[in-house]
């Protein structure tokens, strides 16, 4: 598996650290004055939110609940966007919740901008969004999003909880494919 990777982007620590001043960001942005009901719903985007997910709500001393949305826009070997279809929804009762939605990475905005409104649909009461990547394509640079980890440049990743073919999520770092790999799968 190591032998795969062309470059790291973001090694561990470094998302280790950015990881920690995003729930201090979030926890501010949640406490009184600015938020009386001191609780939110953390709703990650799986499967690729997971790992970031589990990071994160362990900075997060609040009180909250987590909700489950699956939702898929790179089935298999894809490297483009397939469009999204959200798959898998277990988020319970959202009336009147403070959501924040967490993704691994904001590519065409297709994931968020289905996403955010059927959390409105649902009665949450407010919705924010937080993402641990960014790409720098405008198409992503185009949805608001409250939150960013990274911005990163128009490429392909994988690491932490992100994959190529449902492979690599398990990498700590955050890194780029050698291109004979991704043909290999690809192909395979
Ligand atoms: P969007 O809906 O914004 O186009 O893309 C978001 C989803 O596409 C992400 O949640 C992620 O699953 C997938 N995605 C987008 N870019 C990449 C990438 O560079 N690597 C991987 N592994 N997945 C990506
Ligand atoms: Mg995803």
């Amino acid at each position: 598996m190591h032998r795969d990777i062309d470059r790291v982007l973001i090694s561990q620590y470094q998302i280790m650290a950015r990881v920690r001043e995003l729930a201090q960001q979030i926890i501010a942005d949640h406490s009184p004055p600015k938020m009386n009901d001191a609780e939110i719903t953390i709703v990650p985007i799986l499967t690729g939110a997971m790992i970031f997910c589990g990071d994160l709500i362990r900075q997060i001393p609040m009180q909250m609940r987590i909700g489950l949305l699956a939702v898929s826009s790179y089935p298999g070997a894809s490297l483009t966007t397939q469009g999204s279809k959200v798959f898998g929804e277990h988020v319970g009762d959202l009336r009147g919740r403070h959501v924040l939605v967490l993704d691994d990475i904001l590519d065409s905005g297709g994931t968020l901008r289905s996403v955010v409104p059927r959390l409105r649909e649902l009665g949450a009461a407010t919705v924010k969004t937080c993402v641990l990547l960014r790409k720098d394509r405008p198409s992503a640079l185009s949805v608001h999003v409250d939150y960013v980890g990274f911005e990163i440049p128009d490429e392909f990743v994988v690491g932490y909880g992100l994959d190529y073919n449902n492979y690599y999520r398990n990498l700590p770092d955050i890194v780029t494919l050698k291109p004979a790999v991704i043909q290999r799968i690809a192909g395979s």
